[in-house]
């Protein structure tokens, strides 16, 4: 009884405290060998202290987050292991405070915008004010509920009847700020812009947008951790949240050729794929979408970040899929009209082979299982020429990643219709 009064206590502290992440740093390192993969994948499941990014792989990157008191230990382990490890972050802290320092600002006028991040609240106000300006072509509706109660909303336009779809969800990691960002920054575009282009994928396509897949976890970024990946339901007697981009139904928790799971069964980890396929409620709400909405939908896009990544299913086998070409060609086109933006170059291929396994992911069931064949997640800013940030990519480049995204997009939809996709 005392233990439990105990821990209950420890949890309101918990909640009550924003975590820092004072002169913590981010190291890019090598994975070259087996024996290194093996070392990132342990700290993985069982460290507290380091965070890492996303999940390694053999001969790629990884980007870890070493507190202050295990520096000397990680300077052990990667010269041990021989693994190269460059320092790219110096402080986590700081490059969390400066994100937010624009918001912090008192405005002179209630517009929203894409100079600063918004918070759940503010993005909610926004699609709300959006849909009532707009009511003739656009609306806003709650499509599920989540852990702690707040709604998950889908947001859709559609300027005439008998148009094809395309399903937009984004923020289903929470940390991954750009991409709610990104989505509000579309919808603006497709309701506002005069531009012939967008004009064009504005009235001959249905939008069907999911900002935030997981408001829990947004919040919780903004009040209690901002490197916080998952949901924020309990999953063990210590831990919270399930990975929802791991949660899906199609080949959940199924390993690959090599034996990876592309998830995790340990309800501690980042990228713990929940006790049984859809058990989450945002895996629920955005699951009724493809099943209300059977043979609607032409294109089905997961906005993630980092990484400038256009990935195309599988991900949960290094089989190519049937649909390989098509996909592949699609993608493509997506890539280049990106690149001739800002010149940032996106590489293009299926998410097991170019980036690494993984398994019930969205894509992947909105392709395997609703024959969704143009599925892909897309894995924006971070790290690049314009600097290294991680997920914590400074304000001033929400607007080139949505125009790069933004002009992306009108290329994949060019493109899929010479394939006949996405027309009416
Ligand atoms: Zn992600």
């Amino acid at each position: 009884m005392k233990f439990l009064a105990l821990l209950a206590l420890l949890f309101i502290s918990a909640s009550a405290e924003k975590s820092r992440f004072d002169n913590y740093r981010v190291y890019s390192v090598t994975v070259e060998n087996y024996q290194q993969l093996q070392a990132i994948q342990y700290l993985e499941e069982h460290s507290d202290a380091y965070n890492i990014f996303e999940s390694p792989h053999l001969n790629a990157d990884t980007e870890i987050l070493v507190p202050p008191h295990k520096f000397s230990d990680f300077e052990e382990l990667t010269e041990n292991l021989g693994m190269k490890a460059k320092l790219i972050i110096n402080n986590y802290q700081e490059l969390i405070d400066e994100e937010i320092k624009p918001s912090r600002t008192p405005r002179v006028d209630a517009q929203y915008d894409w100079v600063s991040y918004k918070n759940l609240t503010e993005i909610y106000a926004w699609l709300d004010e959006m849909a009532a300006q707009y009511s003739s072509v656009a609306s806003v509706r709650n499509i599920g509920t989540t852990h702690e109660g707040r709604p998950i909303r889908l947001f859709t336009i559609s300027k005439k009847s008998g148009n094809r779809g395309i399903f937009v969800e984004a923020n289903i990691h929470a940390r991954e700020w750009i991409s709610s960002a990104t989505a509000t920054y579309l919808i603006n575009e497709l309701l506002t812009s005069q531009d012939p282009d967008i004009v064009d994928i504005a009235t001959n396509i249905d939008w069907y947008i999911i900002t935030n897949v997981n408001p829990d976890g947004l919040v919780w970024t903004w009040e209690s951790n901002r490197n916080w990946r998952k949901t924020r339901a309990p999953v063990s007697a210590l831990c919270f949240g399930v990975d929802v981009n791991r949660n899906f139904a199609y080949n959940w928790l199924t390993p690959d050729e090599t034996g990876n799971l592309g998830a995790s069964t340990t309800p501690c980890t980042d990228t713990y794929a929940g006790t049984s396929p859809l058990s989450e409620n945002e895996a629920k709400a955005v699951e009724s979408v493809f099943a209300n909405n059977i043979g609607k939908f032409d294109v089905f896009l997961s906005f993630h970040s980092y990484g400038h990544y256009m990935l195309h299913p599988w991900g949960h086998t290094r089989g190519h899929s049937v649909d390989y070409d098509l996909q592949f060609a699609v993608g493509n086109a997506f890539r280049a009209a990106v690149q001739a933006v800002n010149g940032i170059n996106y590489a293009v291929g299926p998410s097991n082979t170019v980036l690494y396994a993984t398994s019930g992911t969205t894509p992947d069931h909105a392709y395997g299982q609703y024959g969704i064949k143009l599925s892909y997640t897309i894995e924006m800013r971070g790290n690049g020429n314009y600097g290294n940030y991680g997920f914590v990519l400074p304000p001033e480049f929400i607007l080139p990643n949505a125009e790069e995204v933004v002009a992306g997009l009108i290329g994949l939809v060019n493109s899929a219709r010479t394939y006949g996709y996405l027309r009416n």
